[in-house]
């Protein structure tokens, strides 16, 4: 049988890379496909680090192109975030949690659900299956599902994911605020990464009415730390703007612990685009927004709206 690759988005996180790996394992040990193999679309980052290296499990292998390969994707549907090589993949299968861009000819097995995280959902096909679940696929289940959800305190978090992680947490034995708090710390600090590492830590490209937009995340635990950086990565995003095109470029330093977004902003002169999107005032190319935490919910449905 020809491999199958469980792949997550480029600029893997947690969930895409963990999802990956406890799906590919469900498949197998379910025998629905023997053959399924975790895979990543790229350098995994701190958190990952942390997580995997928590709990003994191997780092999956990276796949450069997917060109003819046979995919499962899970974390993601978007074109611009697959693997490339994607749109010459034989794609199975889809499990994710975020908004539909997807097209294909031929029908699939396309399942999303609006949960915090691909995680909540793959732990929650091994409960309707009774597939026992081991110390380490729980536990990077449940890493995966603390870090997409923010701790439970992202909008995108529902009951859902705060049972499937209570089940998770008992199988590994730990409290999840404790050890979701411990997780985020891994990623959360600036020191010693570039501007670039910055920004391309979570970074995913969109297209806005013919407009090249680009939005990166970083989650941090010290506000002033980051404030010191701004204007490093400010002059790199103003780099990466005329070297590759974008026409406006988005940076959310989202505070976890106070809850707020530092959003720096480059191609929008006047404001007028962040002051219609977010209702704030940008001022030297940046704005505190209290309660910004979530780029899927509160970022791009507002900010596609307004530049579309
Ligand atoms: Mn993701
Ligand atoms: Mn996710």
């Amino acid at each position: 049988m020809s491999e199958v690759y469980v792949i997550g988005h480029k600029s893997p996180d947690t969930d895409s890379v963990c999802a990956a790996i406890a799906y590919a394992n469900l498949k197998r040990v379910t025998k629905e496909n023997s053959a399924a193999t975790a895979v990543r679309a790229g350098e995994i980052n701190p958190e990952t680090e942390f997580v995997l290296k928590n709990f003994g499990v191997e780092v999956p292998k990276k796949l450069d192109n997917a060109a003819g390969k046979k995919l499962i994707l899970v974390d993601h549907n978007e074109l611009g975030q697959m693997v490339d090589g994607a749109d010459k993949a034989d794609i199975m299968e889809v499990l994710d949690h975020h908004r539909i861009e997807f097209k294909l000819a031929n029908p699939i097995l396309f399942h999303t659900e609006p949960v915090g995280s691909t995680s909540t959902l793959v732990a929650e096909k091994y409960f309707e299956k009774g597939v026992k679940l081991d110390k380490k696929t729980a536990g990077i289940m449940l890493a995966a599902i603390l870090s997409d959800t923010v701790v439970f305190k992202s909008p995108t978090s529902t009951d859902r994911d705060k049972k499937v992680a209570d089940k998770l947490a008992q199988i590994v034995g730990v409290d999840p605020l404790k050890f979701g708090i411990e997780v985020k710390k891994a990623k959360a600090s600036l020191a010693g990464k570039s501007a670039r590492d910055i920004i391309q830590s979570d970074f995913k490209d969109y297209k806005f009415g013919g407009k090249k937009v680009g939005v990166g995340q970083v989650e941090i635990v010290d506000i002033e730390e980051a404030r010191g950086r701004k204007k490093d990565i400010l002059g790199e995003m103003e780099k990466m703007s005329n070297k590759e095109g974008y026409d406006m470029l988005f940076m959310m330093l989202t505070d976890i612990i106070q809850e707020g977004t530092e959003l720096l902003v480059t191609g929008d002169k006047d404001g007028s685009v962040t002051k219609k999107a977010f209702n704030a005032q940008l001022k030297d190319n940046s704005v505190y927004i209290k309660g910004m935490m979530s780029r899927k919910k509160q970022v791009i449905p507002p900010l596609e709206k307004t530049v579309s």
